[in-house]
């Protein structure tokens, strides 16, 4: 399909993986160059169910999800939106999965669908950049798309405002640290801000909208994010770090052991809480009052 001048096309968004890394762009960005976007339904156990029958069993979750998402839209709409991220900040690198994503999505669910893509690398090119070569290939006009990556941004860093933050609870937190598609999904961490909310635990989410590290041991953008506000952390102020990680994920299992040794040599409690289609609200809840009453101890 040919993409013409001044049409409106239906945009397919999952919402999972890239939905949160790029939170309150994709939407608003769409809309605003005049497109009818259709994102899909918050995940649920069915969305997970879905995602481990359809996807590659080798992925890790967040890849099995995205899976799931995209089949529910492929045919709804003329076209699905699959970036390739291979850096979301500058001097970093992303993880090796999220650059293959448009080619997977076209080799296997969205293989009837036409994919929208855009090579997202902030490290060579400014997002905004890249949004403009996007707007240009739906064929909208200069002006519409400036004014399209001003909202999209402005949207951005205003829910990115809203998610990263804490319970209501005073005195020392806990600081739950994922990646932006584990963290800022409710499927995925609601269960466990939930639990401890009932466990009168005061908690904070990390903070992941850090424009520029300048050096650091890890070269994977988002992983670089959650070193660097470790690094910042101190004994005196944080009660303990709990990490949601993905099975399968590579760039976890490296940086976790970095994690573990700096948060060992600053006397900050660390525990990993390994997501996988077999957790269960009951396993969660037991390691997490298992950690929070060892902190106490
Ligand atoms: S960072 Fe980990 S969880 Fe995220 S896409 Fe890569 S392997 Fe999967």
């Amino acid at each position: 399909m040919e993409l013409k001048k001044g049409q409106t096309y239906s945009i397919g968004i999952p919402m999972t993986l890239y939905y949160f890394y790029y939170h309150g762009l994709w939407e608003t960005f769409f809309s605003e160059l005049g497109m009818q976007v259709v994102v899909s339904e918050v995940s649920t156990a069915k969305t997970l169910e879905q995602a481990s029958l359809i996807s590659e069993p080798e992925h890790c979750l967040p890849l099995k999800m995205l899976d799931a998402h995209l089949a529910e839209i492929v045919g709804k709409v003329d076209m699905v939106f699959v970036p390739r991220i291979l850096s979301s900040l500058k001097n970093h690198i992303s993880c090796p999965k999220l650059g293959a994503l448009p080619d997977a999505a076209k080799a296997q669910i969205a293989q009837h669908s036409r994919v929208l893509t855009i090579d997202i690398d902030e490290n060579k090119i400014p997002l905004e950049k890249s949004l403009l070569l996007l707007g240009k290939e739906l064929g909208v006009d200069k002006q519409t798309i400036q004014t399209a990556i001003k909202r999209g941004m402005a949207a951005m860093q205003s829910t990115r405002k809203k998610l990263s933050g804490c319970s209501d609870k005073k005195g020392k937190k806990f600081l739950i640290l994922s990646h932006p598609y584990n963290l800022y999904d409710d499927f995925f961490s609601g269960p466990i801000l939930r639990k401890l909310e009932r466990m009168s635990v005061a908690f904070a989410l990390a903070k992941l909208d850090q424009k520029n590290i300048p050096s650091d041991p890890i070269k994977w953008d988002t992983c670089s994010k959650m070193y660097d506000v470790l690094q910042r952390l101190t004994a005196e102020e944080c009660a303990g770090v709990l990490q949601i990680s993905s099975f399968n994920c590579g760039c976890d299992s490296i940086s976790m052991q970095i994690f573990q040794r700096m948060l060992r040599d600053k006397g900050v409690p660390y525990m990993t809480l390994v997501l996988d289609e077999h957790s269960s609200q009951s396993g969660i809840d037991t390691r997490l009052e298992a950690f929070v009453d060892s902190t106490r101890w």
